[in-house]
């Protein structure tokens, strides 16, 4: 199967939107948005929303914006502000002139409490938040009616007003909307609309002492927008009623909720408040650490955007929730980064080996392709020399049957140069490890193939122990040693679950010459080894860092063959 940013697969969400269109709902016009709140980096699970959100908005010749849902001051901040918007651009969307914040909604969303006010459909509650919970009652009880509920709808408007003025305690008031306290929906029992809390907005700053709670803003921004399709995760299907409460109330312009699944990814957490731990706790360097689910992890580990697109468009949209394997992930970075990566070599646990007819002091430039199907990517010199490093796992001195690279007395290539034949072992007296090989070389063999069509079945990377660059190389694997950490009820903390082996770093690497000042972010092929992406924060140009975006081996594929069968 290959998607493409240009075939979309139907969904039921598409669906929907091509009713709408046929019945010229909305005038013909598609408006979404991606509604972030600006209280952590964005994570993968985001990225489904916002390819959802940007892309039927671009397929429909619509518009999307970006609404940043900022109600709850205490968590949120500008550092996270920036971090989404650089992420959403990152993965190629674009909200032209249409960046939002609930925040710029403050006065008119106060104007719509005062409206509710008016209709008797809201009033000020003095119970504590703990009364509040008591009185809700629960799934199989009704609620009891707060004793503040029949208040005049003017206590009502002076008492919200001197809520707004400052006059009352954080915590001692709420706003609440007067709906039904025997409601079989939870969120229908009469809902704190507004509460008082003393704390420094990041684009209000002290303006306010009271904010609109998420599911009163939410749905109005939404409306005030001008929002047709209000696209939202499943768990906020039970709010629905309640969205469409307010709109109907306030006699305002409706937009249609839809909800679909999220997403779940095997082997990491997508939920802020668990990512947010991760960083704090120190277990990872910081929401951008390769490990990380979060975009700018994904980034700095040398994911593309267009990979996580395609990603998102073969996840498809689905009412249901599941679970996606992280291998599918990973065979799509795999599968753009095969077309598009350079080929290069590296050694990440070098081996010396010394040959022995190659005179001292030659040094020839072989020419190496940089991509084996794709010859318009051109090709760079590497230079061959009497001494080189192999892969130490390359070479073993008592091979097991299916072992076909270098062994005492065998002959293998030496991708683009020689054929070259084990013909001497070094080994340290005490400690039996091996410290160098001596090898012949055929100077019939150049750049790699026999005149006299002998074959050898193995075939290495190299690279030229004088020439080559010194450097550091980070592997990485799954964060998490549990397909789904934090899947058991009751069970112990989802941390309880890291994987203590997630990160490997090697500081003896070496690469070839053509590596030598390779710009941070770039991505390469080492060949036989896997994907790599010069790392972002910690390369330069005196020490060459490199991120192992993904191996070779592609168990995705594999998973895929077997189903078919
Ligand atoms: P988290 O659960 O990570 O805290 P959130 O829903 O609180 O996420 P928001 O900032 O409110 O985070 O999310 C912005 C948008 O992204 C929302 O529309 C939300 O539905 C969507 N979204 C969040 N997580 C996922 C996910 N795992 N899969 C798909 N969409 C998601
Ligand atoms: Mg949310």
């Amino acid at each position: 199967m290959t998607t493409t940013d240009s075939t979309p697969l139907p969904n039921f969400i598409r669906n929907i939107i091509a009713e709408d269109l046929k019945a010229n709902k909305n005038d013909g016009r598609v408006h979404t948005r991606f509604p972030p709140e600006p209280n952590g980096y964005l994570h993968i699970g985001h990225a489904k929303s916002v390819c959802l959100n940007f892309g039927l908005a671009a397929e429909n010749g619509g518009l999307c914006n970006l609404r940043f849902d900022d109600t709850n001051p205490s968590k949120e901040d500008i550092e996270y502000v920036e971090s989404i918007k650089s992420d959403v651009r990152w993965l190629g969307f674009d909200w032209g002139d249409r960046l939002f914040y609930a925040s710029d909604y403050f006065e008119q969303l106060y104007q719509y409490a005062v409206q509710l006010i008016k209709l008797g459909k809201a009033y000020v509650c003095d119970l504590s938040a703990e009364e509040i919970r008591e009185y809700r009652g629960t799934l199989t009880e009704p609620g009891k009616d707060s004793p503040y509920r029949t208040r005049s709808v003017e206590e009502n408007l002076d008492l919200f007003e001197r809520m707004r003025a400052g006059e009352f305690e954080d915590g001692s008031r709420v706003l609440r909307a007067k709906i039904d306290m025997a409601s079989g929906n939870l969120n229908m029992r009469d809902p704190v609309i507004y509460r008082i809390l003393r704390a420094t907005h990041h684009r209000t700053g002290d303006k306010w002492c009271i904010y609109p709670m998420y599911d009163f803003a939410h749905g109005l921004s939404d409306s005030i927008e001008g929002i047709t399709h209000s696209i939202c995760t499943l768990e906020f299907e039970d709010h629905r009623p309640l969205y469409d409460w307010f709109l109907d109330e306030l006699k305002v312009y409706h937009p249609q909720q839809i909800e679909f699944a999220r997403l779940n990814l095997s082997y990491t957490v997508l939920s802020k408040r668990k990512l947010i731990e991760l960083v704090e706790g120190g277990y990872v360097t910081g929401w951008d650490d390769p490990r990380m689910p979060t975009i700018s992890g994904l980034r700095r580990r040398g994911f593309t955007p267009e990979s996580i697109r395609n990603f998102c468009e073969r996840i498809g949209v689905a009412k249901r929730d599941s679970i996606v394997d992280m291998a599918l992930l990973e065979h799509c970075i795999r599968e753009d980064l095969n077309e598009r990566a350079p080929r290069v070599m590296g050694v990440l646990r070098p081996l010396r080996v010394v040959i022995d007819n190659y005179p001292e002091d030659q040094v020839e430039e072989l020419d190496a392709p940089y991509h084996p199907e794709n010859p318009g990517m051109g090709s760079r010199k590497v230079p061959f020399s009497r001494v080189l490093y192999i892969e130490r796992e390359d070479f073993c001195e008592d091979p097991p049957k299916k072992f076909f690279r270098l062994a005492p007395g065998r002959e293998v290539r030496l991708r683009y140069a020689y054929y070259i034949t084990c013909v001497r072992v070094v080994k340290d007296e005490q400690t039996g490890e091996v410290l160098e090989l001596h090898c012949t070389y055929d100077p019939e063999t150049r750049g790699g193939w026999s005149s006299d069509g002998r074959k050898v079945k193995g075939t290495l990377h190299w690279v030229s122990a004088a020439h080559s660059l010194e450097a550091e190389v980070r592997l990485y694997d799954r964060l998490f040693v549990k397909a789904n950490p934090s899947g058991e009820k009751d069970g112990p903390d989802f941390k309880t679950y890291l994987n203590p082996k997630s990160l490997e770093t090697l500081t003896s690497c070496r690469v070839e010459p053509s590596l030598a000042g390779a710009a941070p972010g770039s991505r390469y092929q080492f060949e036989r080894l896997g994907y790599f992406c010069v790392d972002s924060v910690d390369s330069s140009d005196s020490k060459l860092v490199f991120n192992r975006t993904v191996s070779l081996r592609d168990s995705w594929a594999k998973i895929a063959k077997k189903e078919k069968k």
